[in-house]
This record gives structure tokens, C-alpha cells and sequence, in this order.
């Protein structure tokens, strides 16, 4: 197998990609570096030579997937950029323009900032969420990037360097305190960006300590990661990748289960031998590959794709997890597939697949109150509804209870739906108490004003 050498493209320098100047025309190159300058965009050479199929740009699905688009912009939008472009702005005066697009772009959906990070002794441990009673996230501070980037991101704030935005932190003897503190929670999931883009010496830095610790409650260390997807060779050639395969063998050593969340989301990221290989590298050593994905128009939103992509991952020995919807941020425009929709390519894929792929749940949404499950359409007492339940909730008790909303065809998240036969949703009440609680008390003195 032959590595491509590591290379990685932005906005500043994507007209130097051989295949732009060869595939693209000067309109194309100049819609893709203006909605360049507002969402992030990074590419990398195995994504450019293996992945993308240029004979299919500009409809390529892989090409959508880490490619500007235009329409990803409104035209409000896309036309100050082009103008302050055209004009020759100073680079202040850009960025200024820029940042007012993206703070209209919603940044932080689900109530991430406000809701979900954790205090220990009075400190704001801002690089881990904690919402879900079992789980802890932690957004390790050298892993907030990726090998390349989705054009869909939510977690796009991180990248474009908004840094008052950002979610790190360095400190791994904080999360080891919280850990110690909360004796309910058995999973630590790495996330980011990208963990994956760190070198191995920097993720032992994190996950040695985290072992030492010798935490009872700790179960499973969970890696979100597309590294599969865009740069395989993290696991086979790479400089430190051998190192990387024994700080895994080691964790397995130590009792502590390692799942690693792989997101793929179209077939074409199963087809090259990198990938494979790296796949059977970390089957080898007992590492569990669960799969997921969003839902996505323009890239993946057909029954095919899904039922291919699953059945591909259970053959390479991967289980299917998660069918996310769009998050509300960003292009959400662009990508989102209404609820219904959603629900009707995922039963078809479902239906096509052998109940060893059918490990999969979804369509899901990661929305304030937790993880809504689309259960599907029917009819009660002669209404159309939609069936919800939820996969995980702010409190566990909520979890699969079935709940009905009207049916309606162009909702795309779950503010866009009304409950079918009250006026609230069964959870709503509980969650305005939660919200409340967790909201920032006031200083007696201001109270008493
Ligand atoms: C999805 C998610 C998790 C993990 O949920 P699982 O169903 O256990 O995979 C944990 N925390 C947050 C905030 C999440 O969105
Ligand atoms: S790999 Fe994940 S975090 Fe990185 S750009 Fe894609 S969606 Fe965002």
C-alpha cells in the first residue's frame, strides 16, 4: 500500500490542487474561496486523489462533502463576501464582515454553552460536557481540528477561529476529578475536531494518566473520530502509527473497553485498500469500530447509500450505531432533509439489510432535551402523527417512552413539531425546571435590586 504524502489545502491555497484548475471553471474557484472564507474548508491529498471522483464534480458527493458549496450561503450573505472580495477589503475589514456572517450561522446549537459544562470546585471545566447521565464528552485541547473538514460541520466555530467560542481544555487532571466526583459515568468520549489528528505521544499524554487513575467507574474510553474516513493511514504508516496500535493494546491491558465512533458518511470512504487495512489493524487489537453519520441532502440522503454503507461496514467488521439528522447551524439550509424524509430513506435502507446491520438506530436528533428518535408516520384516533421517542434524555426516565407530534412534512428539527393530542411535549415542563436550574443564579445583590 502506497501512502499519499500528507498535504492539506484551505482557502488561501486551493487553486494550487492540480484537479481545481484542471475540473473547475474561474466562477466555480471563486464561489468555492468566498463561502471559503465564512464555513471551514480543509482538504486533504487522500481525500483529493482517493475519495473525490472529479469526473463526477461538481455533483460529487465527497466533493460536497469538503467543498464550499455556493448554495451553502444565502445570497444576501454570498454577495458581501463577493463584493468585499472584489473590493479588496483590508484583511480587517473581511474578518469583520465574516464574523457577523457566522454569528448569524447560530454557532452553538442544543444549548451547548449555556447548558451542558460542568463545574468541580468552582471551576469551569469549559473542554468537557457532561449531559447524559453515563457519558462524558471531553474536548481534548490539541485534538480540535480534523484531517480535513465537513462542509456540514457544527462544530465549525472551532475551526474558524472564533476563539471565545471555543470548547478545550488542557488540563487532564481536571477531567480525572470530575470523573472521580460523578461515579455514574463509565464512558469517556473523546471528541473535537478530530482526537485522532493529535500525535500519539500528545493522546498518551491524555489517556495514560486517565488509566493510572484506576477509576472504578471507568468502563470504556470512546474516540469520535472520521480519521478512518479521511486519513487511514493515522492507523497503518503514519510516522507514530505503530505506537498508536500499542497506546490501544494498552488501554484493552489495563480493562478498559476502546470503541472507537467512526463517522463515514458516503459508501465511496469503504472502497480504498488504506482504508481496509486499517480497519482489519484495529479489529486486530480488539478495538470496536461503531459507525455513524448525519443525514445529509447533496451527499448521502437516498436509501441506497445507508442500506450500502451499512451492509460494507458489518462485511469490514464495523456495527452501524447512528443515523443523526442535520444540526441546526451552519449550511443547515443546504443539507437538511426534512423529518419525514429522513424517516422514509432510513426505514427503506432498513428494510434492505440483514438484521445484523440493523444495530443502527436513528433518524436521531441531538436536540436541547436529548437524543428524539423518528419512530415513523401513522394514524391514532384518525389523526396523522409522527411517532418520537428518545434515545437519551437530560433525565434517563425520559428514554423510550413513545410520544406523538402532528405530522408534518416540512419540519426538519424538533422545534418545528407540535404535540399531537396536548398543548406540551410530555418532557417540556421537566426540562424548563432543569433549564432554570442550571441557568447562572444571580448575586444576592442584584436579586434584591
Ligand atoms: C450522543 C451523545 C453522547 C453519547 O450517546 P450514546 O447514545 O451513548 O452514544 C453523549 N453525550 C452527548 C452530548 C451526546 O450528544
Ligand atoms: S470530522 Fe467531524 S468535527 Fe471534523 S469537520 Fe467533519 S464533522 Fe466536523
Amino acid at each position: 500500500m502506497v501512502q499519499e504524502r500528507y498535504k492539506t489545502f484551505g482557502v488561501n491555497n486551493f487553486r494550487k490542487i492540480p484537479q481545481v484548475t484542471e475540473y473547475l471553471n474561474e466562477e466555480q474557484q471563486f464561489a468555492i474561496e468566498v463561502v471559503g472564507n465564512v464555513l471551514p474548508f480543509k482538504v486533504n491529498t487522500y481525500v483529493l486523489n482517493q475519495l473525490i471522483n472529479w469526473e463526477n464534480v461538481p455533483d460529487d458527493p465527497i466533493f460536497i462533502l469538503t467543498f464550499p458549496q455556493k448554495d451553502m450561503l444565502s445570497a444576501a450573505h454570498f454577495e458581501a463576501v463577493a463584493d468585499a472580495l472584489n473590493s479588496e477589503v483590508s484583511k480587517t475589514e473581511l474578518k469583520e464582515i465574516v464574523n457577523e456572517i457566522r454569528l448569524q450561522l447560530n454557532p452553538h446549537p442544543a444549548g451547548q454553552m449555556e447548558l451542558n459544562v460542568p463545574e468541580i470546585d468552582g471551576y469551569k471545566l469549559t473542554g468537557i460536557q457532561h449531559k447524559y447521565r453515563e457519558t462524558m464528552l471531553f474536548f481534548p485541547n490539541q485534538g480540535q481540528t480534523c484531517h480535513a473538514y465537513c462542509t456540514f460541520c457544527f462544530r465549525w466555530p472551532q475551526f474558524v477561529g472564533m476563539d471565545e467560542l471555543r470548547f478545550a481544555m488542557k488540563e487532564t487532571d481536571l477531567m480525572i476529578k470530575y470523573l472521580q466526583a460523578h461515579p455514574e459515568i463509565t464512558d469517556v468520549l473523546f471528541t473535537g475536531g478530530d482526537p485522532m489528528i493529535m500525535s500519539t505521544k500528545r493522546l498518551e499524554r491524555y489517556i495514560i494518566p486517565l488509566l493510572e487513575a484506576d477509576l472504578p467507574n471507568l468502563k470504556t474510553i470512546r474516540i469520535g473520530s472520521k480519521a478512518l474516513g479521511y486519513w487511514p493511514y493515522r492507523f497503518t504508516t503514519d510516522r507514530d502509527a505503530d505506537a498508536l496500535i500499542d497506546l490501544f493494546k494498552k488501554v484493552k491491558e489495563h480493562g478498559v473497553h476502546l470503541a472507537y465512533m467512526g463517522h463515514f458518511n458516503h459508501p465511496a470512504e469503504l472502497e480504498t485498500e488504506a482504508v481496509k487495512v486499517a480497519v482489519d489493524r484495529l479489529n486486530e487489537v480488539g478495538v470496536q469500530i461503531r459507525t455513524q453519520s448525519p443525514i445529509m441532502r447533496n451527499i448521502n440522503a437516498t436509501p441506497e447509500a445507508w442500506a450500502t454503507m451499512w451492509r460494507k461496514q458489518v462485511d469490514m467488521g464495523m456495527i452501524p450505531y447512528y443515523m443523526f439528522l442535520a444540526r441546526d447551524t451552519g449550511a443547515q439550509d443546504y443539507f437538511a432533509v426534512p423529518l419525514v424524509q429522513a424517516h422514509r430513506i432510513f426505514k427503506k435502507a432498513y428494510e434492505g439489510v440483514s438484521g445484523i446491520c440493523r444495530t443502527v438506530r436513528g433518524p436521531s436528533m441531538s436536540a436541547d432535551p436529548g437524543k428524539v428518535q423518528l419512530l415513523g408516520e401513522t394514524e391514532i384516533a384518525g389523526k396523522k402523527v409522527m411517532g418520537l421517542r428518545f434515545i437519551q434524555g437530560r433525565n434517563p426516565e425520559w428514554v423510550h417512552k413513545p410520544f406523538f407530534a402532528e405530522y408534518d412534512e416540512e419540519a426538519v428539527w424538533l422545534d418545528d413539531l407540535k404535540p399531537a393530542f396536548e398543548d406540551r411535549f410530555f418532557y417540556e415542563e421537566e426540562f424548563d425546571a432543569i433549564k432554570q436550574k442550571e441557568a447562572v443564579v444571580p448575586e444576592p445583590a442584584e436579586a434584591a435590586e
